[in-house]
């Protein structure tokens, strides 16, 4: 039945760069024969999940969907890629995404857009975003085409998609899932996440994805913890802070009416809220603008069209016309216009005024955190400031584009495990989702205050 519905969906939604339902029947065969042997199963036994076609996959073309990547098969599977099938999930096929992550809407994406399975209740049939960058994994999960997916968080990209699509997402503590293999947009920031239907199959499956790598220098090593068996939807005990400085003026009073909302969960559950602050916020958004361009331009510059997918070699040209022939049509606008902002904050005269000005910003950012963890154990806010939007309505934009992340680049900065829940549907039918954010490798806090909202 997947594999019918992967094929029909695929038409309507574009989730999928390259679908590879073979590969989820062979791991399924291989589970059925290792139950027949009466050898233990591992957490996904049989289950078939999308895979964000930023995880290098061996032998099967990886993009990051962008132009420049495609046509390359890696000789290598990444860390958590290959985690999940050694835990017996199987791979329903790459998903679409923002090309190298960058964007909130899945519109940069060189294999197009990705169109939400949501439509407003107005009669209309107007194409959603499914947010992004996780854009295809949202929609498939969104759309019942996949149990979960992988998703990748520099910046929001799991939970704004999940919160776009009314499906759940974490991205864990920095450094709890390798990046190895993974492809690299702001190395500081990139984390791995399950995005999943519900937050005991988030437990589920980032358990599966999470641990100690050697090979990724940032990597924690510390123990796995036993997430799905630690849940409890009993926040007894358990103080909730609510950030001052998240009540924007203007907010949309349906995102506001939903935290409401969530606050008043929390409450039945057992928890006492408190007001908090984080004084630095407002200065979140610029400091990731500035912070993730300049890495992703030092990240990049390794599509030279020599090592990977594209090559432009014009006629007679040299080594140099081919790198800049190369990256001219490789790129999308979107990530050509990161590289530039981030070769700009980088340069000899800006990088003191930008570069190393937003360093010590993120240090306060991270410092607001580690003093409101004196007054709560975790924190409620919306997961973005609006419901899902029209294709092409913020596309012509870059900074309106940019305001989505208003909300889930502090938890970025800080290196904070995070999650979005769904939280209900707004006046015009679409999902709006609630962010927890908690204290450094307490996804439990964060996984039982999910469960308390969901
Ligand atoms: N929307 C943000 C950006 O465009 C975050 C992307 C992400 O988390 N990969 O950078």
């Amino acid at each position: 039945a997947f594999n019918a519905n992967v094929a029909a969906a695929q038409q309507a939604l574009n989730a999928f760069i390259v679908p590879t339902p073979e590969k989820a029947i062979e791991a399924a065969q291989a589970v059925d024969a290792a139950r027949a042997a009466g050898k233990p199963l591992g957490k996904m036994a049989g289950v078939p999940i999308g895979m964000k076609d930023l995880f290098a996959t061996r032998g099967i073309q990886t993009t990051a969907a962008s132009h420049i990547l495609e046509g390359f098969k890696p000789e290598y599977e990444s860390t958590v890629s290959q985690k999940l099938w050694d835990a017996g999930a199987g791979m329903l096929g790459k998903l679409n995404l923002d090309q190298f992550a960058m964007g909130s809407s899945n519109e940069t994406s060189y294999f197009g857009n990705v169109i939400s399975p949501w439509r407003r209740n107005d009669g209309g049939n107007a194409a959603l975003a499914p947010g992004g960058s996780s854009g295809g994994s949202s929609a498939a999960v969104a759309a019942r085409l996949a149990p979960a997916a992988t998703g990748t968080d520099t910046g929001g990209s799991i939970r704004q998609p999940a919160a776009f699509t009314g499906i759940s997402g974490i991205k864990p503590t920095y450094g709890r899932c390798s990046r190895w293999g993974v492809v690299a947009f702001a190395s500081s920031l990139d984390q791995a996440g399950p995005m999943a239907r519900d937050v005991r199959d988030c437990a589920i499956m980032l358990e599966a994805m999470a641990g100690f790598d050697p090979k990724d220098s940032t990597s924690l090593d510390l123990p796995v913890p036993a997430w799905e068996a630690g849940l409890s939807g009993d926040l007894k005990g358990k103080k909730v802070g609510i950030p001052r400085e998240y009540r924007l003026d203007g907010m949309d009073e349906e995102v506001a009416k939903s935290w409401d909302q969530g606050i008043a969960w929390l409450k039945d559950a057992g928890a006492e809220i408190v007001e908090i602050s984080l004084p630095h916020t407002k200065y979140a958004l610029p400091t990731y603008y500035i912070i993730a361009p300049a890495e992703a331009s030092s990240n990049l510059a390794r599509y030279d069209g020599v090592r990977y997918g594209l090559r432009d070699l014009p006629d007679g040209a040299g080594l140099q016309d081919m790198y800049a022939a190369t990256r001219a049509a490789g790129f999308g606008p979107e990530v050509k216009r990161r590289i530039l902002i981030g070769t700009y904050v980088l340069s000899a005269g800006f990088y003191d005024a930008y570069y190393t000005q937003a360093q010590k910003v993120r240090a306060l950012i991270s410092r607001d955190f580690k003093e409101a963890w004196a007054h709560c154990d975790v924190i409620l806010a919306p997961t973005t400031p609006s419901a899902s939007f029209a294709l092409g309505e913020k596309s012509a934009d870059p900074l309106e584009m940019y305001l989505n992340d208003v909300f889930s680049v502090p938890a970025s900065l800080a290196g904070l495990p995070a999650m979005s829940v769904p939280a209900g549907l707004n006046s015009e039918g679409l999902p709006l989702g609630l962010q927890i954010i908690g204290k450094p490798f307490d996804e439990q806090g964060v996984l039982n205050a999910g469960l308390a909202i969901e």
